[in-house]
Order: structure tokens, then C-alpha cells, then sequence
């Protein structure tokens, strides 16, 4: 078992992924953007599996934060076997009204950040011949989502960047591979009008919104020897919905 690296892992799905690879006997590294407690709690539960985890506190979308904190990693837990690109954050606005620090925030954190982490974990992977990227997208990535043409841009650039990424560390043994949720019970959904989620709902075969924890289940799937042949791939976990 190796190390995991969980960005945005203080709450929802990252953890839950958290959680879940802790269980399967992966050493643990979390990082938030401000919920240090949060963070702090799900690192606790982690080690309740016997593993090591660890929580910190930085920007996905800072380079430089990213080369410290993996530096940090590196010298404490070693290499990660397993990297998992979940950080996000929406700043939702119909198009027409959508500011330009809205667009770029969301941009910066969800497709930047992953790129930040992919092109810095990936050296690190190439060079140990062995890895497991996951990149969370989202539907709105691939069948669009009024509201959130920032959110839809970014995660429709970050299945781009998977399938380009899966080409570059395929020979040296990394699978690169996203997880595209639909509808998903956490803080980001909570926030919708409940007129928006009663629609949601039944655009979805069924009938209901996900658990953070049946996202996580097929990130395990991803992380694991039972994936050892799928890569560039994006699995859509939407209840039926698109
Ligand atoms: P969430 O509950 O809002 O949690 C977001 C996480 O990202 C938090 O841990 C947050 O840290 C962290 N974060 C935000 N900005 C960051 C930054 N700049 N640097 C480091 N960490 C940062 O979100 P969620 O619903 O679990 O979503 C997780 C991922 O799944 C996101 O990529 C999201 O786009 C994707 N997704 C979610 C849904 C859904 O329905 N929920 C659907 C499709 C895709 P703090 O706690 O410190 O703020």
C-alpha cells in the first residue's frame, strides 16, 4: 500500500476518498484551503485505520505552495503512489452575467490547481515507475450546465488533461484516469435552491442525489491493482443522469 495525496480533502467527497483509501491501508495526505479543523478531524479518522495521514493547509492553485507542501511529503512520507485532484470550488452566473473574476477563480482553482499537482506529482512518478492519478471532473464537464460555463470549462479542460497526461506517464507505469459525479450530496449542492435540486432530481434515473461515499468507491476502484489496465478513461457517477 502506498501514499495518497487528497486535495481538498476536509470535507465531502475528498473525504470520503480520504477515508475510503485509509481503509484499504493507504497512508493518508490531506490538504484545504482554509478548514484546517475540518481537515484535521478527517486526518484523525484516517489514522483510526492504522495508517499514517496527515493534514495541510494550502492553495491547489499556487505553484510554489504546491513544489513546499510536496517537498514537505516527499521528506516525511515519501513518494505518492496515489494522487487525487479533487479540489474545487463554483462561482455559478448565467454567462452573459458572469464576472470576470468569477470565470478566472474558478478556473484557477479547478483546472490550474490540477495541473500544478498533475505535472508535479507526475515527475515524481515517472521517476518511481508507478502511480495512480484521479482527476475529479464533474457532468457539467462533459454535457454543460447552465449557470456554469466556468465550472463546465474547466472540468471539461480537466478530461482533457487526464487523456493528455494518461499518453505522457502511460510507458512509465502511471494511470491517469477522471471521475466525473453528477449530482452529489455535500456543501457545494447544499447551497442550491430547492427548486433547482427537485429538478435535478428527476433528470436522474435514481431518483436521488450520490453519497460522497459512492464517489469514493470508484476512485478506490481507480486507485487499485483491479485498475490495472485502465487509464485516460472518465467514469461518469451520476445516478443515470446524462
Ligand atoms: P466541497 O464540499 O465544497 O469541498 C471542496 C474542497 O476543496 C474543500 O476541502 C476545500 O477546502 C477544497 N478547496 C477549495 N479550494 C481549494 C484550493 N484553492 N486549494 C486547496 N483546496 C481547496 O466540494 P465537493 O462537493 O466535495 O466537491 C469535491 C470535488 O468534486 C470538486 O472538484 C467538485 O467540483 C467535484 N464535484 C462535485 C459535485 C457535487 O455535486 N458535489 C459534482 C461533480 C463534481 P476548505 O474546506 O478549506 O474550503
Amino acid at each position: 500500500m502506498g501514499l495518497a495525496i487528497i486535495t481538498g480533502g476536509s470535507r465531502g467527497i475528498g473525504a470520503a476518498i480520504a477515508e475510503k483509501l485509509a481503509a484499504e491501508g493507504h497512508d493518508i495526505v490531506i490538504s484545504c484551503a482554509s478548514s484546517v479543523d475540518k481537515a484535521e478531524a478527517v486526518a484523525e479518522k484516517c489514522r483510526a485505520h492504522g495508517v499514517k495521514a496527515l493534514a495541510r493547509q494550502w492553495d491547489v492553485a499556487d505553484n510554489n505552495a504546491c513544489a513546499a507542501a510536496l517537498a514537505e511529503i516527499k521528506d516525511t512520507l515519501g513518494v505518492p503512489y496515489i494522487l487525487v485532484n479533487n479540489a474545487g470550488i463554483t462561482r455559478d452566473g448565467l454567462m452573459v452575467r458572469m464576472k470576470e473574476e468569477q470565470f478566472d477563480e474558478v478556473i484557477r482553482t479547478n483546472l490550474k490547481g490540477a495541473f500544478n499537482m498533475l505535472s508535479q506529482v507526475g515527475a515524481m512518478m515517472m521517476r518511481a515507475k508507478q502511480g495512480r492519478i484521479i482527476n475529479i471532473a464533474s457532468v457539467a464537464g462533459i454535457a454543460g450546465n447552465p449557470g456554469q460555463i466556468n465550472y463546465s470549462a474547466a472540468k471539461a479542460g480537466l478530461i482533457g488533461m487526464t487523456r493528455t497526461a494518461s499518453k505522457e506517464l502511460g510507458a512509465r507505469g502511471v494511470t491517469v484516469n477522471a471521475v466525473a459525479p453528477g449530482f452529489i450530496d455535500t456543501d457545494m449542492t447544499q447551497s442550491l435552491p430547492d427548486a433547482v435540486k427537485e429538478g435535478a432530481k428527476k433528470q436522474i434515473s435514481l431518483g436521488r442525489f450520490g453519497t460522497p461515499e459512492e464517489v469514493a468507491g470508484v476512485v478506490a476502484f481507480l486507485a487499485s491493482d483491479a485498475a490495472s489496465y485502465v487509464t485516460g478513461q472518465t467514469i461518469v457517477v451520476d445516478g443515470g443522469m446524462i
